[in-house]
């Protein structure tokens, strides 16, 4: 069930009254998490706060993300207790909130700002809008609204956050505002070149062999337009990559035109399977993710689901039928 709350002033007033804040996103953060809470936190600090970042375990931000200031988190252990607010970004329920969640709930009050159709059952004072392209975007918004400082580290981040969630500024919520905040984020001091650099034209060269197993190993299923892969621990462990640079091999398993509808599922452990979904418009794998316990957005969604991988794309193909 999709819950908006596009009004502001609750959550810009918990903001001022607060003296220390924390911030977390989502378990194993994306761009779009990790540069809304470092986005939020800069900004809370230069605005005269206390203000700290963090997200459950693993606590690990991938070499990508180098750019970002990374000063803005400390590990889940670390994040205070009893804070005057804690804010939970992009994250599309309360159990993608991971190991840090009791810390968070420990605040005085608890703040959600999301894009997901989240089924909004957490938060005392919410911003949730599932047309934004990103939570960066509605973060930008937020920080306009506090008038906080955009700092070249801020814009930094919440750049950041626009270019992943809208594939480089090519999937459908590319909007005109999200180029507008995008421009004031540059004129603000965010360099383009140095995030897109980063995140997209540095990979580790065992990341080949890993690109080429995944692919190598691709099924097309085009009478139901389903294109899936699978990726197990042992091409990460024999690649010498580290695990958050397989983030983005949905998006080389998707890119079949005769599919609408990609499934990577990535081994996590022995007989657990996370699998990425995505779809090309017409198919809401938000719904199929859902029937399996996770969830998402219509295009984009994952889940997590013990057996072989056999057995998990058969429950994809009862729930595309
Ligand atoms: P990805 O496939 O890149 O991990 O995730 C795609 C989208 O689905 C993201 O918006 C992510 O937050 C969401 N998502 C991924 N896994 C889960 C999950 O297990 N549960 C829920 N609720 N959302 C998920
Ligand atoms: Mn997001």
């Amino acid at each position: 069930m999709t819950e908006a709350n596009l009004d502001y002033t609750p959550l810009a007033e918990a903001l001022s009254a607060a003296s220390t804040i924390g911030v977390v996103g989502h378990v194993r953060p994306d761009g779009d998490a990790l540069g809304s809470m470092i986005g939020l936190v800069l900004s809370a600090r230069a605005a005269g706060k206390d203000a700290v970042a963090s997200f459950g375990e693993p606590f690990v931000v991938g070499d990508e993300f180098g750019f970002l200031d990374l000063e803005a988190l400390v590990p889940p252990r670390e994040f205070p207790k009893g804070l005057d607010l804690a804010i939970v970004c992009d994250t599309s329920a309360r159990d993608r909130v991971g190991s840090v969640v009791g810390r968070v709930e420990s605040a005085g009050t608890v703040g959600v700002i999301d894009h997901h159709r989240t089924n909004g059952d957490f938060g005392d004072v919410t911003i949730i809008d599932s047309d934004a392209a990103a939570t960066t975007q509605l973060v930008y918004r937020l920080l306009r609204l506090l008038d906080w400082p955009v700092t070249p580290q801020v814009a930094t981040a919440l750049y950041t956050g626009l270019v992943t969630d809208t594939g480089r500024f090519q999937y459908s919520s590319t909007t005109p505002e999200v180029h507008t905040i995008a421009g004031e984020l540059i004129e603000a001091g965010a360099v383009p070149a140095t995030v897109g650099q980063s995140l997209f034209e540095e990979v580790p060269f065992g990341y080949y062999a890993v690109v080429a197993n995944v692919l190598g190993r691709a099924v097309l299923e085009e009478e139901i337009g389903l294109v899936w892969s699978v990726l197990y621990k042992s091409d990460v462990e024999a690649a010498d990559i580290p695990p958050t640079a397989t983030d983005g091999l949905i998006d080389l398993v998707r890119m079949a035109a005769e599919a609408g509808v990609a499934c990577l599922l990535k081994e996590t452990a022995e007989g657990v399977l996370k699998g990425s979904l995505r779809s090309r418009g017409i198919v809401d794998v938000n719904a199929i993710a859902g029937a399996l316990g996770g969830g998402g957005h219509h295009n984009a969604a994952g889940f997590t689901i013990e057996g072989s991988p056999e057995q998990a794309i058969a429950r994809v193909r009862e729930l595309l039928a």
